[in-house]
Formats: C-alpha cells, sequence, structure tokens
C-alpha cells in the first residue's frame, strides 16, 4: 500500500481516488467541496448548474456511466434544444443530468469512496526529501509522507506548481484553455420561452439553460448564460455588474421579456475548456515527473468534458497501479 497524494478533487482526481483505493489517499482542495467545474449553486431559492451543465449520452467512458447508474446519481432527460440558435436550427435532445444538480455526481462519489480530505486547502509547494518521499504545503500547514503525487487541476496551474520536478522546455506546445463569463439569473414569474436550452444565443452567448427542467423545486424562472469565450477573452476583467446588465439585455431582447428579474449573478473561470489537449499534441494521457513519482491529469489530457476528466483519471490509475506493485 502506498501513500498518495491527490491534489484537486474535481472529476478527474475523484476518478483516480475511486480507482486507488486500495491504497492510502489524501485528497487536497482548495475549495471547501468536491466537483471543481462540476459547480452548483445555490442562493436563498435559486440553484443553478453554471459550471458543467450536462453529461452527453453519447461519451464512451463506460465506469462513469456504470457508477452514475449503480449510485443512482443521474437521470437522462429530453429538451428541445436549439444546436444553433441563430440559425433557428432545433432538435430534440437527450441529455444526462445530476439527480440534485450536477455537483450531487462528484458530491456523491467522494462520499463513497474512504479517503482522507482536506478542503480549503490550496497546496502551494511541493518538496522531495533524501529518501524520495514527498511533502506538500498549504499557505497554513505541511503534509508529509507520500510516496506519490498525483496533481489533477487545470494545466496552467499544475505546471506551475510541479515545475521543479517535471521539465516542461521539450513541449513545443502547451494544452490551452478557453475562459468563460457565466450569468445566472431568474425572474419571479415564468417567462413563455419554449426552448430550454441551446447554442448560438446571440454572437456574444454561446450558450443557454433553463434551470426548472433540472430543479422541480424551483419557483421562479431561472437560466444560466455562458457569454463566448471570444467574448470573454476581449472582456476578461469586465466590471461585473455591467457584463449582468449586458448578458440580461441580450436575453430579454432575444426572448422579448417584460418580466422584472428577482436575482442576477455572474462567474468568471479562467480555465473553463480545453481548447488543445494535452493528447492532441502528444498523443499521451499524462504528464509525469522523471522518476515517475509526480503525474499530472485532468479534463485538458484528453478533452473539454467531464467525461474526458474522469478517462483521463482513470487512465492514469491504471499506470499508477502498475508502479505501486
Ligand atoms: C462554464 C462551464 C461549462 C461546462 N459545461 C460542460 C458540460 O455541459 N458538459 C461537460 O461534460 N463538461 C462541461 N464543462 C467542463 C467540465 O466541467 C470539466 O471538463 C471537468 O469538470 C474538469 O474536471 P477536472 O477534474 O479536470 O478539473 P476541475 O473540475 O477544475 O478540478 C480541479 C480541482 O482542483 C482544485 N484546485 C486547483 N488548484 C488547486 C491547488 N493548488 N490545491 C488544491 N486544489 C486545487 C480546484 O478547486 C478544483 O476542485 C464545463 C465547464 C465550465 C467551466
Amino acid at each position: 500500500m502506498k501513500n498518495i497524494a491527490i491534489i484537486g478533487a474535481g472529476m478527474a482526481g475523484l476518478s483516480l481516488a475511486y480507482n486507488l483505493q486500495e491504497h492510502n489517499i489524501t485528497i487536497f482542495d482548495k475549495s471547501w467541496r468536491p466537483g471543481g467545474r462540476v459547480s452548483t449553486r445555490k442562493h436563498d431559492n435559486y440553484l443553478f448548474d453554471h459550471g458543467a451543465h450536462y453529461l452527453s449520452t453519447n461519451h464512451s467512458v463506460n465506469q462513469l456511466n456504470e457508477i452514475i447508474s449503480r449510485y443512482n446519481l443521474g437521470q437522462v432527460i429530453e429538451i428541445d434544444f436549439a444546436i444553433d440558435y441563430l440559425k433557428n436550427k432545433k432538435t430534440r435532445k437527450k441529455i444526462i443530468i445530476g439527480k440534485n444538480g450536477m455537483n450531487s455526481i462528484p458530491k456523491s462519489i467522494f462520499d463513497n469512496i474512504k479517503v482522507k480530505s482536506y478542503f480549503n486547502s490550496k497546496i502551494i509547494k511541493i518538496s522531495k526529501n533524501n529518501n524520495g518521499i514527498f511533502s506538500l504545503f498549504s499557505e497554513k500547514e505541511e503534509f508529509k509522507n507520500f510516496d506519490y503525487v498525483l496533481i489533477c487541476i487545470p494545466y496552467p496551474q499544475s505546471k506551475e506548481l510541479s515545475k521543479e520536478f517535471i521539465n516542461f522546455t521539450k513541449m513545443v506546445n502547451d494544452p490551452s484553455y478557453e475562459p468563460i463569463h457565466t450569468v445566472m439569473l431568474s425572474y419571479k414569474n415564468i417567462n413563455n420561452i419554449n426552448i430550454k436550452a441551446g447554442l448560438n444565443l446571440h454572437k456574444d452567448i454561446s450558450f443557454f439553460m433553463n434551470q426548472n427542467i433540472k430543479f422541480n423545486e424551483l419557483s421562479d424562472d431561472c437560466w444560466v448564460l455562458n457569454m463566448s469565450s471570444e467574448y470573454t477573452n476581449n472582456n476578461i476583467d469586465v466590471d461585473k455588474a455591467a457584463l449582468e446588465k449586458y448578458a440580461q439585455s441580450i436575453f430579454e431582447k432575444t426572448f422579448d421579456i417584460k418580466n422584472e428579474i428577482s436575482f442576477i449573478k455572474s462567474h468568471r473561470w479562467l480555465y473553463a475548456q480545453t481548447k488543445v489537449s494535452y493528447n492532441s499534441i502528444s498523443k499521451k494521457n499524462w504528464i509525469s515527473s522523471k522518476d515517475d513519482k509526480i503525474f499530472l491529469s485532468g479534463d485538458w489530457i484528453l478533452g473539454k468534458s467531464l467525461s474526458d476528466a474522469w478517462d483521463a483519471g482513470e487512465k492514469l490509475s491504471h499506470y499508477v497501479k502498475i508502479l505501486s506493485v
């Protein structure tokens, strides 16, 4: 049994923890909860999946499907979906959503695996002693005695954290991300909008989704809007109130809404979705240190979805199992 530290309790970190349970696992996350970008926000009576919106029904990560069905974490719903709202292209689409919001998927997976965990613990430094054993440091504490360190956080951050141990100079291109501003808004009265989700609402809004189809308990009409990556890139430090007003005005103009909003808030995801994956550059499924003791994983290894994050963690777990016998 090895002592393994996993940094990041998003889908990739959880996949590793799930698959390496025969070892002594400690998982660290800077946030107060597991799930990372699979995030459900609650404000008084409003609920919003403002990170990952749904899991595609045709992803090919069998283990994730099997876990979702074993623990009864998801449900398939069929909705009217605009493939391209501006071009008026619509379809009926089946999607998988969390039973109690998207974050209930990683949360329940975390609750079902017995690992030591430290939340609100941002790891800022890794060191190695003369015996090849690692220590991790948060701002307040040192955590000692790890044989392996598996880093499952967005690429730019993992590169910074592991640069003493991994030689990045040979990489021709770096994997990259697109940022997204999301806007959560709701109305006291239900608006008469028959399309529940879709792409390309406006040149600056790449995705929109109604939340009432996910959360039966909602009485207000709740929506999440994703600003396009181009808009977000060009307005990365935009004043939040100005962004919210802009998104609201586009939404209301598009659907001819006259009702008053009851709530509005925005969030900036700097590393929202993978633009160029590591696998597409290198054909490899993880990055490792020279001594094969520190590894980097995450959605950015394989693609842009939460199933890619799970798949990346699962693939790395097979290799760590072989190394650690
Ligand atoms: C707005 C938005 C919409 C999306 N829509 C979809 C969708 O509809 N369908 C889909 O499949 N995917 C979607 N995605 C992508 C999906 O959410 C991600 O691919 C997936 O959740 C990534 O998982 P991960 O484990 O690789 O990374 P993350 O979820 O980012 O997990 C990394 C974790 O590491 C923690 N962390 C970071 N730095 C440190 C540190 N130094 N110390 C300790 N902890 C640290 C973070 O708090 C986080 O919990 C969306 C993402 C966003 C942002």
